[in-house]
């Protein structure tokens, strides 16, 4: 990363102490089983206002490679982009609420559902084949979390088929749309599976702000750790859960806490939430110089080791 990129990042975070608490809630590392090439930079792309508007034909990471979906879910460097992400779902109850909530900031979010909800003759069925289809109505991004919410890491290629093929029949069935973006459960991938993608021309999802949702029942501390994380990375893809009552609560302060913070963007503060194709088209435009998150970590570890070295009291002659 070159000193005006860390310049720029810097310059999107708050206080030390934030930046140093978000620090410590950086989401997990994928493994992948393949290496990506370097990402070209073009240096002429410098602010989000010049990225193009218009979502470009997917996907941007035609190989599927799991390093490739991490760099792009990182977003336009700098940017206040955020994409709200929702996972496991539908449910008649919680999805709901998290469509009124979205509905009252106006904001657009996507709905990774997983299949096997979608699918049968019973009125649990049904109501969430409803659901499926009021996401779309009200102007979301559909994707396929799969089947039955099983890792895709197994090479068996049947298998890989039924979770994902299957999967994006159901939604489509349910909603009458395509489904073109596939979140892959626990953030695993197999050769397989990225084959499936790519003769698909799915695009493959990943997040950077996870409060871990799964595990925590306090709306409060959700947001507050969604809130630190962003403002250490200065932009990101949110994960949160639908189905959890806890996790419809934090979406609710988050959106709360983003309206008081909007994105102003001649001083380059502030955040936006933005549709998914949007983020990924202007995180595909204005690329990291780094092939992995790996990578970026260090730099961001970097940045931190300076501040801290700045930051120090100096000793009196
Ligand atoms: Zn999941």
């Amino acid at each position: 990363m070159g000193i005006l990129a860390l310049a720029g990042y810097a310059s999107s975070c708050a206080t030390p102490l934030e930046r140093a608490r978000a620090l410590t809630r950086v989401p997990p590392i994928m493994t992948a089983p393949s290496v990506t090439t370097p990402i070209a930079v073009d240096p002429t792309v410098m602010d989000a206002a010049s990225l193009p508007s218009v979502v470009g034909p997917l996907p941007y990471n035609g190989q599927a490679d799991l390093h490739r979906a991490g760099i792009l879910a990182e977003g336009a460097e700098s940017s206040g982009e955020i994409a709200l992400t929702f996972d496991d779902g539908p449910s008649a109850e919680t999805t709901s609420e998290v469509l009124r909530i979205l509905a009252a900031h106006k904001a657009k979010g996507a709905f990774f559902l997983t299949g096997r909800r979608l699918e049968g003759s019973s009125v649990v069925a049904d109501m969430n084949r409803a659901m499926a289809r009021a996401i779309v109505a009200a102007g979301h991004t559909l994707g396929n979390h799969g089947l039955d919410h099983f890792a895709v890491n197994k090479q068996d290629l049947a298998w890989n088929l039924l979770q994902i093929e299957e999967s994006a029949r159901l939604i489509t069935d349910a909603t009458g749309t395509p489904v073109r973006y596939f979140r892959p459960p626990y953030g695993k991938i197999g050769a397989a599976a990225q084959g499936i993608l790519v003769s698909r021309r799915d695009e493959l999802v990943m997040w950077t702000i996870d409060a871990q949702d799964t595990r925590e029942t306090d709306p409060e501390r959700l947001a507050a750790r969604l809130i630190a994380q962003l403002m250490f990375a200065g932009q990101g893809i949110v994960l949160l859960h639908d189905l959890r009552g806890p996790s419809v609560r934090a979406l609710s302060l988050l959106l709360d806490w983003l309206a008081a913070h909007p994105r102003d963007a001649d001083k380059g503060t502030g955040y936006t939430v933005v549709d998914l194709p949007t983020y990924l088209s202007h995180a595909a435009a204005r690329p990291w110089p780094y092939a992995t998150r790996l990578e970026l970590y260090h730099a961001r570890e970097k940045l931190h080791a300076i501040e801290r070295l700045a930051s120090k009291p100096k000793r009196k002659q």
